[in-house]
């Protein structure tokens, strides 16, 4: 395991020979220390993108050049998937064949947007037709320059190449700073762009706290754009950072998702998606189906079976066969989702199973997947994200009330319907105020669409094309045509 940070193409020891601990979740043990990088680490890394960026030959390359990059990228994390999936399990605490899916599909990312890069080549300009014929525009994209990524723990690889991908591929240089408590497989990432032999400075990594090195790299004058996913009140110290130079920023936060499922719906298939909405990856998900909706005539019976199902979850170590819920990521987080259950029971919510710590687990930051029912609506459960295997479960009894109640949040990442009627799936879908709506299933993710949120949930999106553009700044080029003299001083 590493422990150093990845700048200018070499790994350096951070500057104030700082560490953390990196602790794994399901046995409470220090596994490894990572480097603690600071404002000092934070400028080197920022003067080394910047040099990459302005005298280097990465934003000048052809996509196609960079594309060879970043396949061999996708492929060196690829040669590692098992090995890579092992330390994100042990850093993190998800069940190994969620981590292996989260590496495999970092790597599908990079040969995704090699794809998009060699794209800008065959289409390098866009032709604009103008009303007055005196003049040809055309549209072209380049690259913004250097991009900061801040990301969060819960998908650490995954998050991290879902910027770091496109950011390359665009022809921008990038600083990386992972989640302090999961930054092992980001000091992996920087052994594989080494193997790979991308140019020094187009990708800096450099681990830390997020008030430390996190905020001497939004703060940084010579950054251009920040890209960020983690908390609401982090977004909103970024997006204050961002205004103060007109950095270019991307914001994806938080979500309370509405899962509405109607009385056709096949109840088996409809509790499925919601424990793989809400116990994949612990909950521990920005898009976590964490409200679900359902149509009174079914009401009764999904919920014996959501109980009845959820009692029969695995919970263990993640590096164990079969086990589907690991732990919390850290003893914050348990503490807070242990907290967040507590106050739903202040609240006069009802327990319909789990609730707090499970039995026989003498350490490991474990918490039993729990269903709430009779939530009142004005409670925090109801409203506020937890961020961990809880699900709030309400009935209701027609189509306009369960939209009222769905968009009725501060959030709009994600949203669901299931329905056997695609007229009615399809309405209550364009009803919903959310930046991604899956309709009879919840949470599958894919590289090629996009992915962020309305409202409070964030700015900008992710993934897709749309992804691509967050790294491109578009430059209008117009010639003057006309044969006739401009004509308005000089006549
Ligand atoms: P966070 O927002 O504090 O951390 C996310 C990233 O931001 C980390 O890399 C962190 O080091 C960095 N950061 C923190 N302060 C910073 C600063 N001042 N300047 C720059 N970077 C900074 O998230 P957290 O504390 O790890 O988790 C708290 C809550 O956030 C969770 O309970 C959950 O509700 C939410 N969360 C959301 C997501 C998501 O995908 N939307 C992911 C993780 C956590």
């Amino acid at each position: 395991m590493r422990n150093e940070l990845f700048i200018d193409g070499q790994w350096a020891k951070p500057i104030k020979g700082g560490t953390f601990p990196i602790i794994n979740p399901a046995t409470e043990e220090v596994v490894h220390h990572g480097p603690a990088g600071t404002a000092e680490d934070v400028e080197l890394a920022v003067k080394a993108a910047r040099r990459a960026f302005d005298h280097g030959p990465w934003p000048k390359m052809s996509g196609a050049e960079r594309a060879k990059y970043l396949r061999a990228i996708a492929t060196g994390i690829r040669n590692r998937l098992q090995e890579i999936a092992r330390l994100e399990t042990i850093d993190n605490g998800k069940p190994i064949p969620e981590a292996e899916w989260d590496i495999a599909d970092a790597a599908g990312c990079f040969d995704f947007y090699a794809d998009l890069a060699e794209e800008l080549d065959r289409n390098p300009e866009e032709a604009i037709t103008l009303a007055d014929a005196r003049f040809v525009s055309k549209a072209v994209r380049e690259p913004i320059g250097v991009a900061v990524a801040i990301v969060p723990w819960n998908f650490p690889l995954l998050m991290a190449c879902w910027k770091v991908a496109p950011a390359l591929a665009a022809g921008c240089t990038m600083i990386l700073k992972p989640a302090e408590v999961t930054s092992m497989t980001a000091m992996e990432l920087g052994a594989i762009v080494k193997a790979a032999d991308l140019p020094p400075g187009v990708l800096n990594i450099v681990t830390g706290s997020g008030s430390i090195a996190g905020q001497a790299m939004i703060d940084h004058p010579e950054v251009d754009k920040l890209a960020f996913t983690g908390s609401g009140p982090v977004g909103s110290k970024i997006m204050a950072a961002a205004a103060r130079d007109i950095k270019r920023v991307s914001l994806e936060l938080g979500g309370k998702s509405p899962f509405i499922v109607f009385e056709d719906s096949d109840i088996e298939a409809a509790v499925e998606w919601t424990m793989f909405g809400i116990f994949w990856n612990q909950g521990e998900v920005c898009s976590a189906t964490s409200r679900v909706l359902v149509q009174e005539g079914i009401y009764d019976r999904f919920l014996e079976r959501l109980v009845e199902e959820t009692k029969k979850i695995k919970i263990g170590n993640g590096q164990e066969p079969g086990v589907l819920l690991g732990p919390m990521v850290s003893r914050k987080q348990m503490d807070q989702v242990l907290a967040a259950i507590d106050k739903a029971r202040a609240d006069g919510v009802t327990i319909a199973v789990g609730g707090g710590r499970p039995a026989g687990f003498n350490k490991g930051y474990y918490v039993e997947p729990t269903v709430l029912v009779d939530v009142p609506l004005e409670s925090d459960a109801w409203k506020e994200e937890i961020f961990g295997p809880v699900v709030c479960v309400r009935p209701f009894a027609s189509e306009e009330e369960a939209i009222v109640l769905a968009n009725d949040s501060k959030f709009g990442l994600a949203a669901a319907v299931m329905s056997k009627d695609d007229a009615r799936a399809d309405r209550v879908a364009s009803a919903l105020g959310a930046g991604i709506v899956w309709i009879n299933c919840s949470q599958p993710t894919f590289t090629e669409a996009p992915w962020g949120g309305y409202k409070q949930s964030g700015i900008g999106r992710e993934l897709g094309r749309w992804g691509f553009d967050n790294y491109l700044e578009t430059k209008q080029i117009t010639r003057f045509v006309s044969e006739e003299p401009w004509d308005w001083y000089i006549k």
